[in-house]
Order: C-alpha cells, then structure tokens, then sequence
C-alpha cells in the first residue's frame, strides 16, 4: 500500500508533533483542526521545533523549508478525503473522536487506514463504530514526537496483517521503531510508567521520603533520567490521574487505585509543569519542590 498524503485531525501538541516528523520524512501533510488559532500555532511550532534540529546540525535549512512546504492545514474536515492515512489526534474525550470518525468516513476512499493516537480509549471500540475496522489501528506517539523514539502500534480485535504491516513500514520510514501492543487498558508504556508515577506519589504520601529524596533515588538508584514525580509534572498530573483511572476501571483491579495525594493535586488545580506548579513550583528561577 503506498502512503503518500497523510491526514492529521487535531492539531495540539500531539498532532503538531506528528506533523512534523511526517513532513520531515518526506509525507504530505493535511493537518485539521477546529480551531484556526491551533492550526496557526501549530505551523509556528513546527517552525521553531525545526529550526532548533537545523541549529543542531540534524537537518539542513533546505530540509526544514521543504519540511515546511509538505504541511497544508485546513478547518474542513472533508478535505482529508483524499488522505491514504488518517491520523486522529484531537482531544482525550470518546464522544469528541466519534464526532470526528462519524463526519469524515464518507469522505474517505474505501482503502485509507484510520488510526487514532488515543492514550487510552479501546482501539476495538473505536474501530467497531466505523466502517473498516480491519483498516483501524492504534498510532501512539510519545510526547514530544520529534524527540521520543518509539511509537505503539496497537491492534484492535479485527485489524487486519496488511494494516499492521503498513503501519509498521511507515514507522521505519519515520526513522523510529515500533513496538507492538495489544488492545488493553494503557497499552505498554503507561501501563507500567504511571503505575510507578502513582507509587512514587504513594511514597510522598506515606512520608517515605520528599520530593527531592524521591526523586534522587530513582535517578541515582535506579539509572532513570528524570525522577518520577519531576516526570508526573512534565507529563501532567491530571493526565496520570486520568491514566489511572483508567487502568483502576479497565483492569478491576484495586493495586491500580490512584493515590489520594495525586487526586488532591488535581484538585487544587497543580498540573505539573503546565500550570506551574505540581510537585515542583516553577515560578520562579528554578523549581522548588512543594514537599
Ligand atoms: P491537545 O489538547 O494539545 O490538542 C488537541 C487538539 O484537538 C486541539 O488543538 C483541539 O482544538 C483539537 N480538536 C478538538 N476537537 C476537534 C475536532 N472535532 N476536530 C479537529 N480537532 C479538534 O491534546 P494532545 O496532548 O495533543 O492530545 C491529543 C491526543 O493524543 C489525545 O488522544 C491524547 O490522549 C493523545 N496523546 C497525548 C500524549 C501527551 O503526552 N500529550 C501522548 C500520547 C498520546
């Protein structure tokens, strides 16, 4: 199957990181958005993203002008019609990727792949609602996409061997590597990278340790970059709430339940990074830990 025009439908933080990698791979990109503001901000985005990998000496400025020329954007839907794959990364909410599946099948051409980038609805669900469910896969990118190597490659119950395979092959020519997952709650890295989130923030929660005796101990003791909780306000704590609430009803399991701790940070709105203050506070020159 030959992938040439790529359709994107959101164009947030996820969509614009995909934009990027497949332009930058040498796709043509549609990239769709509801929000004209998105699509604008998403084109800068791109350009300073790209233009920081030119800084680096990874692409050329004639890589990253030719980058720029493969994205068009467009607020109609329908113009994804003519799109060999549909990559949809709009917002988290089940009723909002409905909407969209529901408006754009009846423009699409009977052999186009449909995937979504979802970090946690079912795959097979999704796929069941449309009319190829042996052409719909699960496409999970990691945050942020022109950075993070892997991508999850997620089967629902029907998804045909022509459709894994033709993703996969996309994913090689992206320059990342796939892995595969089955369709279960979370898939495989954040089934068991916010269980761990969650654990650490048990930890802060029984006085085990703080915020920074936690965090050095897993970056000294266990060789991670980045400590759990400084890595649950980059990610986003109601994100990992969101995460674990997901596994706790998807897996029926009580060693998934959220610590309270993660859902009273929520509650007082400390988001992590994107609100200033989570387990760090970012306001000022460098972050301070809140415990
Ligand atoms: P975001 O809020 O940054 O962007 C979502 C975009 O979707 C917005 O620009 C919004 O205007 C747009 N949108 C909403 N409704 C739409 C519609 N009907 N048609 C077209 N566009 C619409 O969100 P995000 O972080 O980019 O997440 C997008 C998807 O990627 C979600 O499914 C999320 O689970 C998944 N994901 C996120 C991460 C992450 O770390 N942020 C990682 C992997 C996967």
């Amino acid at each position: 199957m030959d992938i040439r025009l790529v359709g994107i439908v959101g164009a947030g933080q996820m969509g614009n990181g995909i934009a990027h990698v497949f332009a930058l791979a040498g796709y043509k990109v549609l990239l769709n958005d509801i929000s004209e503001a998105s699509l604008t901000n998403a084109i800068t985005v791109i350009g300073r993203n790209l233009d920081r990998q030119v800084s680096r000496g990874k692409i050329s400025a004639d890589e990253k002008q030719a980058a720029m020329d493969r994205i068009a954007t467009t607020l109609n839907l329908g113009d994804l019609g003519q799109t060999d794959l549909v990559i949809e990364a709009a917002t988290e909410r089940e009723s909002v990727k409905q909407a969209i599946f529901d408006e754009l099948l009846p423009h699409l051409k009977p052999e186009t792949i449909l995937t979504s980038n979802t970090s946690s609805i079912s795959i097979t669900r999704l796929a069941s609602r449309t009319d190829r469910p042996e052409k719909f896969m699960g496409f999970h990118f990691m945050n942020p996409v022109p950075v993070m190597q892997l991508v999850e490659l997620i089967r629902g119950i029907a998804t045909d061997q022509q459709t894994y395979d033709a993703l996969h092959a996309v994913v090689e020519k992206l320059g990342k590597t796939a892995a595969s997952a089955e369709d279960f709650p979370a898939f495989i890295v954040n089934r068991i990278l916010i269980p761990m989130i969650n654990e650490a923030v048990y930890t802060l929660y029984e006085g085990v340790g703080n915020v920074r005796s936690i965090d050095e101990a897993l970056k000294l003791g266990a060789n991670h970059p980045m400590g759990p909780l400084e890595l649950a306000d980059f990610i986003g704590l109601d994100t990992c709430l969101a995460i674990m609430n997901v596994l706790y009803d998807g897996l029926a399991d009580t060693k998934y339940r959220p610590c309270p701790l993660l859902t009273k940070y929520v509650e007082a709105g400390w988001l992590g990074r994107k609100s200033q203050r989570g387990f760090y506070d970012y306001r000022g020159e460098t972050p301070v830990p809140t415990r």
